[in-house]
């Protein structure tokens, strides 16, 4: 398969690698939007959220929770953002699951996770909401 991430995880491209568990890589972001900016994938190819197995989202949510730690630990910033895209529609670049986390600092200038606040029509996000719980039932 021709995914560059599944290369990174075989190691036919390199990357700056800072953990690694049974099911779980996580290397450094080429284009790092800030210091500190990590992506966490799982190591079984799966292009978003619709594929990637209960059981390696969970593997790749707890590597996230620790790297989280160890980059405040290790970079004090002020904040970290926690982002994961699906679909092009989302501005989803590489079709391999990843989680970004990118640390934050006050005045860093960064404008992701940025966004204005519009208050929704209510008995709009109920009608939404109940469309979702029909699908739960
Ligand atoms: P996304 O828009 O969530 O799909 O982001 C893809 C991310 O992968 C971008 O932040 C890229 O900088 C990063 N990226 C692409 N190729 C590489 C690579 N070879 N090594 C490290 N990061 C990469
Ligand atoms: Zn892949």
């Amino acid at each position: 398969m021709d995914c560059i991430f599944c290369k990174i995880v075989s190691n036919e491209i390199p990357s700056v690698k800072v953990y690694e568990d049974d099911r779980v890589f996580a290397f450094m972001d080429i284009n790092p939007l800030n210091d500190g900016h990590i992506l966490i994938i799982p190591k079984a190819h799966a292009a978003t959220i619709y594929e990637i197995t209960e059981a390696d989202f969970l593997a790749v949510t707890s590597a996230t929770h620790k790297l989280a730690a160890a980059v405040k630990k290790a970079l004090n910033p002020d904040g970290i953002n926690l982002m994961q895209l699906n679909g092009r529609a989302a501005n989803q670049v590489v079709p391999h699951l990843h989680i970004h986390i990118v640390p934050r600092w006050s005045g860093d200038g960064l404008t992701i996770c940025k966004w204005e606040m519009v208050a929704g029509d209510i008995e709009k996000v109920k009608a939404v909401a109940e469309q979702i719980q029909t699908v739960l039932k």
